[in-house]
């Protein structure tokens, strides 16, 4: 039998199975140029010898069965067979159990090398096909060290998805071994990708192990598990640009209410705080004036085509609202009302009556069950929660929590000095989701950097595949929330028991370039640093401290960041800073800065310092740790902006030591003149941190 792949899987489907032998599927595997086994397939153990005198021993025999999908556990692998006696009692005792299987015997050449792997491929419900690298053998699920990327992958990917593991260790040239062909291994994952593509009825496939011998990779076992039905891709439906949502010229205020705390007045106040220029209509059946404004008292009476409704009433009347907003033109709404899929099967109900509103008029809609959106350079919000002014700026969220058009964007104003392009509240994401906020703001030129926290994904493949494109110019930083499941999915390969949600969405977005974080104080952090600060060159950093323990820990700290780095500095930035210093101290980096400032005061040490590094072309960002309190002499910070600004190239980001009073004047002093500050020292390493994983990932190829 000498068919292809294709014969394979429908010769297999149409005989009812779903598991490919081990054989079979190395046919399959080596069609995508995946080195297997020299191996012959035999149906009477009587011709075993023949084949193993041709393949040479030592040998392996195996039993082949699309029964036996995990052999060694039943006693169906016999590895070292040394010779013709010992392989006739072999073939004898597993010849037997391969007739029981309906199978026959795997005769295999014996793949010498000490270095087992896996390499696997599950269709994620989320992110579709997905490859695994990791250490392999009888060490897979105990260590579970693997890595995952969505296909199609780059031979970055696949370079960096094998980096991420514990298995890379030993992929050098460790104890007298031949370092492995990192080529081979790529290409492989990245074929393994391709083959997932390629072929829809392929659901999941094990290669384990795949043995390094003389430093290449050779697939020793394959399985392959098909899916009778086919996997499909996304389906996309072209619809109406978002424009009007974003950009609005006109608006209707649905439920608008002349109560003051009701969210139909506070949406209004919060539009005319903003100093909105487009027309504002308010729709409530009582009609009057509401803050100045005359009140329609039906959506009838509205004029044809306004750009955008905001719809505040109970959720069992949305539907109707809808339909009559579509009569009337509207093109997109904001649905705040709650009471939906997220409460209960009613709600359920209801938000299925609204999608088909929805589609009928072809309104686009966010929520339901939002606060709204902000889009400064419109001078617009949506939300309902009092807000005011809201400073602009170039930097842009979407998020599945309202917070950031309620509390956290309180908290941005009042404790934070940096300004706000748009904000995309998601709620329920009837229609708009998350890949649509994404691509929206990839061609939106107030939009310089891009803050995402989301709990669940509506369209994985396709936000990815625009954040691809939009990390190479705006950054996209990320938090997860929810509880993420240890291989959750029942399994018949390994690979897919191995797949947790964590370890896809891991792979899933470093593919794509955007950086996660874990803490969400983060997400108002690392936005203030970017607001005002460039994305360093590269990961190298500097930092001076008024103590020996601040230099310590803070090196102890950075080592925890992938993305960091202590810049080795060169010997005249050393003698720079040993020239300010006195001769009891030996200066390196990071910088013992206290002994300076006894001799020159503050000012002069920490510019002298800073000046220093910043002009060492080995470092590519700088921390201040600035001590304050009243003992220390000090006119003014000037020199801390004027240092930003001299050297607007590299971030400089500051934090403190000593006393309250001084150390919140500094940060009311420092951050509007576009210095950020951080309460917390170790926030600036790990910001920075964030900051650095950006710049690379913009600088990738
Ligand atoms: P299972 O179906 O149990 O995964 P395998 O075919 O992977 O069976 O064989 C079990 C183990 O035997 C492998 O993990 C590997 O260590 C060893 N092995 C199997 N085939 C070979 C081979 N051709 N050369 C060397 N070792 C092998
Ligand atoms: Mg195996």
């Amino acid at each position: 039998m000498n068919s292809g792949r294709k014969e394979i899987i429908t010769q297999a489907l149409s005989a009812g199975r779903t598991t490919l032998t081990e054989h079979e599927s190395k046919k399959v595997l080596a069609e995508y140029g995946i080195a297997v086994t020299r191996e012959t397939l035999v149906m009477d153990p009587g011709e075993a010898e023949k084949a193993a005198a041709d393949i040479g021993y030592p040998v392996v025999v195996k039993v082949c069965s699309d029964q036996a999908s995990h052999k060694s556990e039943g006693g169906l692998v016999k590895v070292g067979i040394r010779d013709a006696t010992e392989l006739s009692a072999v073939a004898a005792e597993l010849g037997l159990r391969a007739a029981e299987l309906g199978g026959g015997l795997l005769i295999q050449e014996m793949v010498a090398g000490k270095r087992e792997l896996v390499m696997g491929l599950m269709r994620d419900p989320l992110f579709g096909p997905c490859v695994m690298f990791g250490l392999g053998g009888i060490f897979t699920e105990a260590l579970k060290d693997v890595a995952f990327r969505p296909a199609p992958l780059s031979k970055e990917d696949a370079l960096e998805m094998i980096g991420e593991t514990k298995a890379a260790a030993l992929l050098g040239p460790v104890r007298g071994m031949e370092p492995a062909d990192m080529d081979m291994l790529a290409d492989n994952l990245m074929q393994l990708g391709q083959l997932a593509i390629d072929n829809p009825f392929i659901h999941e496939v094990d290669i384990n192990p795949l043995i390094v011998r003389d430093g290449k990779p050779i697939a020793v076992d394959g399985l392959i598990v098909l899916s009778e039905e086919e996997a499909v891709a996304d389906i996309v439906r072209a619809k109406a640009p978002l424009d009007p949502l974003y950009a609005p010229r006109s608006v209707a205020i649905i439920g608008a209410s002349a109560k003051t705390g009701k969210a139909g007045n506070d949406v209004i106040k919060n539009i005319l705080a903003n100093d909105y220029e487009g027309e504002i209509y308010p729709v409530n059946p009582k009609g009057g004036q509401i803050e100045g404004l005359k009140v329609y008292s039906s959506i009838a009476d509205l004029p044809e085509g306004i750009d955008l409704a905001i719809i505040i009433l109970p959720a069992k009347v949305t539907p109707g609202v809808i339909r009559e907003c579509g009569a009337q033109g509207i093109k997109t709404a904001v649905l705040a009302a709650g009471g939906f899929a997220e409460y209960d099967a009613g709600g359920a109900a209801l938000q299925e009556e609204t999608k088909k509103a929805l589609e009928d008029t072809g309104i686009r809609a966010l929520g339901p069950n939002t606060s709204g959106h902000i889009t400064t350079p419109a001078n617009f919000t949506s939300s309902f929660f009092p807000l005011g002014k809201i400073p602009k700026g170039r930097i842009s969220y979407i998020t599945q929590t309202g917070n950031f058009a309620t509390h956290t964007m309180r908290y941005v104003m009042s404790v934070e000095h940096y300004g706000i392009s748009r904000v995309t509240g998601m709620g329920n994401k009837l229609d708009v989701d998350e890949a649509d906020a994404l691509e929206w703001y990839a061609d939106d030129p107030e939009t310089e950097a891009i803050f995402v926290y989301l709990e669940d994904f509506k369209r994985p493949r396709k936000f990815l595949e625009i954040a691809r494109e939009v990390t190479r110019t705006k950054p996209i930083v990320f938090l997860k929330g929810g509880a993420t499941e240890e291989g959750a999915q029942a399994a018949v390969a390994h690979t897919a028991a191995m797949a947790s949600d964590d370890r896809i969405i891991d792979g899933a977005l470093k593919q794509a370039g955007i950086v996660r974080i874990h803490k969400y104080t983060h997400l108002v952090k690392a936005a203030k640093a970017m607001a005002c600060m460039p994305l360093p060159k590269g990961n190298r950093i500097s930092f001076m401290a008024p103590s020996g323990a601040m230099l310590v820990t803070m090196t102890d700290y950075c080592r925890k960041f992938t993305g960091l780095q202590i810049a080795e500095i060169e010997d005249a930035t050393r003698q720079r800073l040993q020239d300010m210093s006195p001769p009891f101290v030996t200066m390196r980096n990071p910088v013992d800065i206290w002994p300076a400032v006894t001799i020159d005061g503050l000012e002069k040490a920490y510019t002298r310092g800073s000046e220093a590094v910043f002009e060492d072309p080995n470092v590519d960002a700088v921390v201040m740790i600035l001590m304050l309190m009243d003992e220390v002499e000090l006119d003014s910070l000037d020199f801390v902006v004027n240092l930003a600004k001299r050297y607007p190239d590299k971030p400089l980001l500051v934090t403190f030591s000593g006393q309250k009073s001084h150390m919140e004047a500094a940060k009311e002093f420092l951050e509007p003149r576009g210095v950020p500050t951080f309460a917390l020292i170790e926030d600036a390493f790990a910001v920075l941190d964030v900051l650095c994983k950006c710049g690379k990932a913009k600088a990738r190829a």
